[in-house]
């Protein structure tokens, strides 16, 4: 059974973006560059099935620039097998990775296909039910537990205030949520061996596909600044600077 897993290249979650002055964008040159959260719990989760020998092989995909090999080879530092850069320096919208997605399961057929919920960047939360659309499969979004048996997926999904559980047949599409597992660190002899597996290098016209989005970004600005607080002298003072000052209570 093949799991294709697909992780996207995104500013690290641990830095401070700065918005472009000319609010085009956000500020990359410099900046610490990872694979998105959610995508490693995603191969974290292909690599779990393999291990419990359901997943025999893991493929990882990513459509972006030259550099998102480094993304790709992280993966295979946690254990995926192969990997596919489709390679674009233009901004792909979800529809069009989930367009390449399918071209690349039509080839592939994998059974399992793990995507993360959403991208830290942009936070569409998209690409994974355009996926599970395109191909006309079952798609188990947001989970927390994932269990596969019998040509059948078990999905616990994440839902307003409680939990869902939805069952599929193969082939079936998962988006991570945070609680489904904790992904491990790439140990260094891992790190050493993923350099030699193999990756293939395409383009979005193999595929016939252009970077042509439908989606236009207008203006990126950053967060208002947070004024200074005060400091207040007594509860009294407190209940009454939040019930006359700031109105809340
Ligand atoms: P989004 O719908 O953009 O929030 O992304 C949801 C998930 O789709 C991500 O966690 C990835 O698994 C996948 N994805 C999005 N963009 C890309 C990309 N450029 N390359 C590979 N996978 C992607």
């Amino acid at each position: 059974m093949k799991a294709l897993v697909a992780v996207k290249r995104v500013v690290d979650y641990n830095v401070k973006v700065r918005v472009k002055p000319d609010h085009t964008g956000v500020d990359l040159t410099n900046v610490k560059m990872s694979m998105n959260p959610f995508c490693e719990i995603a191969v974290e989760e292909a690599v779990r099935l393999k291990e419990k020998g359901i997943i025999t092989e893991i493929v990882v995909v990513s459509v972006g620039p030259a550099a998102a090999q480094e993304q790709i080879r992280s993966a295979m530092a946690l254990g995926a097998d192969r990997g596919i850069l489709v390679q674009t320096d233009d901004n792909v919208s979800p529809l069009t990775v989930a367009k390449v997605l399918k071209a690349i399961a039509a080839q592939e057929n994998p059974e399992v296909i793990l995507l993360g919920k959403q991208a830290i960047d942009d936070d569409n939360n998209q690409a994974g039910q355009m996926l599970a659309a395109l191909m006309s499969i079952g798609q188990g979004t947001f989970a927390s537990k994932v269990t596969v048996a019998d040509g059948k997926m078990q999905v616990e999904r994440e839902i307003d205030g409680g939990a869902q559980t939805v069952a599929l047949p193969l082939p079936a599409i998962v988006t991570t949520d945070l609680r489904l597992n904790e992904p491990r660190y790439a140990a260094l002899p891992n790190i050493m061996k993923a350099r030699k597996k193999p990756m293939d290098t395409k383009t979005l016209a193999d595929f016939g596909l252009t970077s042509d989005s439908k989606l236009k970004t207008l203006k990126v600005e950053p967060p208002p600044e947070r004024k200074a607080g005060i400091k207040v002298k007594s509860v009294d003072e407190l209940v009454d600077k939040l019930k006359n000052e700031a109105k809340v209570i």
